[in-house]
């Protein structure tokens, strides 16, 4: 796809969520929409962007992937304190989370089953179930 396609088409994802589209942004979901799904951490999108060209400081990338998940653009997969992973892929699924080398895959919806939930607390409802399945070379 062209750049200046993929430009328009960005700018516009922005505004069906109704996200002013800044030059920040734009240069941010510019990379994480290319059409591949993919996990990204802040600090990786971070290091991305300033290789292309686009000077944003790191709380700008926490602040913007924030806003894109508040959005339902983006979805944060928490694998511990202070370590979030982005996914593109906002339909459901699960993950494997390697514990090596840090990275996360996919698992399809159907292939976790999820027999019993506990009874959400008082004045709670359960709004999704996310697993992650941590894996180690044995
Ligand atoms: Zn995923």
């Amino acid at each position: 796809m062209n750049n200046e396609k993929r430009y328009t088409q960005v700018i516009e994802k922005l505004r069906a969520v109704g996200l002013r589209p800044t030059r920040q942004r734009i240069a941010l979901a510019g990379l994480l929409f290319d059409g591949t799904d993919k996990h990204v951490c802040a600090e990786d999108l971070h290091r991305d962007v300033i290789n292309a060209d686009s000077p944003v400081s790191l709380a700008t990338v926490y602040n913007t992937l924030h806003q894109f998940t508040d959005a339902g653009l983006l979805r944060e997969i928490v694998i511990s304190a202070g370590r979030s992973y982005f996914d593109t892929n906002v339909s459901d699924h699960h993950h494997f989370y390697f514990e090596t080398d840090g990275g996360l895959e996919d698992i399809n919806s159907d292939e976790v089953v999820v027999t019993q939930l506990p009874t959400p607390p008082k004045g709670q409802k359960i709004s999704r179930v996310d697993v992650v399945v941590r894996v180690s070379e044995d």
